[in-house]
């Protein structure tokens, strides 16, 4: 008898042994790609362990221009779903999914997307062609009501790719749009203490307009909304009139464009520079905007500290 039971307990041990690499391999993450970092975030909300994801344009890349690596075309391969946000933003995609040869589901995360069109009234007034009349801006998720929107379109993709998951990707998803729901309040509270003639700003390229729309503020650029093309002389020439007639309070950096051109303007018109904004893309994990909900609360407390108080 001790002995059938000492077989018992080493066919026991022996079992549980066994099932440690089929418990590993059950735990294998699903491989998912997105296309910057800002989606790259609310995959890794949303998926949390269950998921492994990539950032093809990584912490303060510019997702407007890119030229995607060797490395990148091998994730596309491995992936099971490809997280982009559409919207005109990455003009270089379309070659690498078809160049990788990936099987994988593709998901415009800005489906159910109000778009909002371009500002492009200066160009117009000129009486300009060949401006893509109608451009639909892609910085989306500057509005914290459509960053819900990206967040349930993600959390449905990755339901659909891996069903097993689903009640947990919806799970987490409920509790970070419940987190979504606190910042949101924050911003506007922020913005509520800016006095009404001091809510204006410039930025570099043109990627506030959802936030402008959204909470009020008014953002210049001498940028349009993709990096691609550069302010001219007659744009920057614009805003340095318009920072002076109008008593912008400050100018802001980006993150993913240079500095020159509003340390320029800043020099030029007397505005005062407010600070780095991440417009495009996180900062890395060390950074101040390592999370979407970390990049809202930097750029809205650099907003408040540099509008709210004192003469500019
Ligand atoms: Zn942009």
């Amino acid at each position: 008898m001790p002995n059938r039971r000492s077989l018992v307990a080493y066919l026991v041990a022996g079992l549980s042994l066994a099932a440690l690499p089929t418990a590993a391999f059950a735990q294998e993450k699903l491989p998912v790609v997105a296309s910057f970092s800002v989606l790259a975030d609310f995959v890794k909300q949303v998926g949390g362990e269950r998921v492994g994801v990539t950032s093809l344009v990584g912490p303060n890349g510019d997702a407007h221009v890119y030229s995607p690596t060797p490395a990148d075309a091998k994730a596309m391969a491995a992936a099971k779903l490809v997280v982009i946000n559409g919207l005109h933003l990455e003009g270089w995609l379309p070659r690498l999914i078809k160049s990788s040869g990936t099987k994988a589901t593709v998901v415009t995360a800005t489906k159910g997307i109000k778009p909002i069109e371009a500002a492009e009234e200066e160009h117009d007034a000129k009486g300009g062609h060949g401006h893509d009349h109608g451009h639909d801006d892609p910085h989306a998720w500057q509005d914290i009501a459509n960053a819900r929107i990206y967040v349930a379109d993600i959390r449905d993709a990755l339901g659909a790719a891996d069903p097993a998951g689903k009640a947990v990707y919806d799970a987490n998803a409920t509790a970070y749009l419940a987190k979504l729901d606190v910042v949101e309040g924050e911003v506007k509270a922020a913005v509520a203490r800016i006095p009404a003639d001091r809510r204006k700003a410039i930025t570099t390229h043109d990627a506030f307009g959802y936030f402008v729309k959204a909470y009020g503020i008014e953002f210049i650029a001498p940028q349009g909304v993709s990096t691609e093309s550069e302010a001219s002389a007659k744009d920057v020439a614009r805003i340095i009139r318009q920072i002076k007639a109008q008593k912008v309070p400050a100018v802001f950096l980006e993150n993913v464009t240079n500095p020159r051109l509003i340390e320029q303007i800043a020099r030029e018109s007397g505005a005062r520079i407010g600070g780095t904004l991440y417009s495009d893309a996180l900062s890395d994990a060390s950074g101040p905007a390592g999370t979407y909900i970390d990049m809202m609360k930097h750029n809205i407390s650099e907003i408040e500290k540099a509008l709210a108080a004192g003469p500019a």
